[in-house]
């Protein structure tokens, strides 16, 4: 199949590139480089453009015949989303609306697209699934569960066929060491772990510890990145079967505690990785961990790196190459 990757360049669209390049897919990427790298793209053709460019993307679709899109660009951090509200909804929800005008412009009635956790707002009970509510308490979620609305909307007016995948925490990064995890600034638990134990001028700070979790720290679950990769190949084949609009959550129904985290990064590593103790951060919730009985049963979907070792393994793999 030719697929067009939007937000290719980033962290979880590179991994998934690579998948369906593997695979044997034809892969076009388009990606604005605001927060991806170029390198990370590999082999698969690209063009730079921007979602909030319609000319670009209407360019795109008249040069190329797709049969599906797949979907990660966003602004992605929550914190910057509660300041910054208005930027996020324009990126992110804007941008979606010109993509998919662009694709029922040129007939391309297939997409995956990236969601979050975050559209649950605070978990009601463990092991969500996709019936829990959604109440986000960011924009950043938000603006995301205002775009599975709109794909919700489109099945019915357009016939588009979508599969919306929540992800929890995307983690590790491709076995080979060529791509991983690499924002500026970094934000996310495992790099930040990483490079302390790098020895990198990074104060490792853990965020709460008074929680009611077994040692007081946050419960999250860690997915490794190229199992999300094969989830969106199954759900490009999913919607060959299916129409309409879907959701998935993609977790992979294991919750570790941020000090289990720094333990399995100090075995992997053999460092000794100091870190302090710091208030909680706003809007993180005790333990975010998914049911991922849905993706199982429909879509075949079983995660297999799941232990968070083994997880933390390749993402070393990654960042002791980049940052050494
Ligand atoms: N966290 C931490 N120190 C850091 C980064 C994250 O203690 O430097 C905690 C954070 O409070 C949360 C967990 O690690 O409980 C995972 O955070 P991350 O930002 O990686 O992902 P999120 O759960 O926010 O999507």
């Amino acid at each position: 199949m030719k697929v067009l990757v939007c937000g290719g360049a980033g962290y979880i669209g590179s991994h998934v590139v690579r998948y369906l390049n593997t695979n044997g897919h034809e892969v076009v990427v388009f990606d604005n480089l605001s927060t991806g790298h170029r390198e990370a793209v590999g082999m698969a053709q690209f063009v730079k453009g921007d979602i909030l460019d319609s000319a670009a993307l209407n360019e795109l679709f008249a040069n190329c015949r797709f049969d599906a899109v797949m979907h990660f660009c966003a602004l992605s951090q929550v914190g910057e989303s509660v300041v910054e509200p208005y930027r996020y909804y324009h990126n992110n929800v804007v941008g979606t609306l010109n993509l998919l005008q662009a694709m029922r412009a040129a007939g391309v009635r297939k997409l995956v697209f990236s969601s979050t956790a975050a559209v649950f707002g605070n978990p009601e009970h463990d092991f969500i699934d996709e019936n829990h509510s959604t109440r986000p308490i960011s924009p950043y979620g938000a603006s995301k569960l205002m775009i599975e609305r709109m794909l919700a909307d489109a099945a019915g007016a357009y016939g588009l066929r979508s599969v919306a995948l929540r992800y929890f925490n995307a983690a590790g990064a491709d076995p080979s060491g060529e791509i991983g995890e690499l924002h500026e600034p970094e934000t996310h638990l495992i790099p930040n772990v990483l490079l302390a134990a790098l020895g990198k001028d990074v104060e490792l700070k853990v965020f709460g510890n008074d929680y009611p979790t077994r040692d007081g720290t946050c419960v999250r679950d860690y997915i490794h990145v190229n199992d999300l990769a094969s989830a969106h190949l199954k759900a490009m084949h999913f919607m060959n079967e299916r129409e309409g609009f879907h959701v998935f959550n993609l977790g992979n129904g294991r919750g570790f505690t941020v000090l289990e985290v720094i333990n399995a990064a100090r075995y992997v590593t053999g460092e000794n990785i100091n870190f302090k103790y710091a208030q909680r951060r706003t809007g993180d919730p005790a333990v975010l961990v998914a049911s991922g009985d849905k993706a199982r049963m429909l879509m075949e979907w079983t995660p297999q790196v799941t232990d968070i070792t083994d997880i933390i393994e390749t993402a070393w793999r990654w960042h002791r190459r980049i940052k050494h």
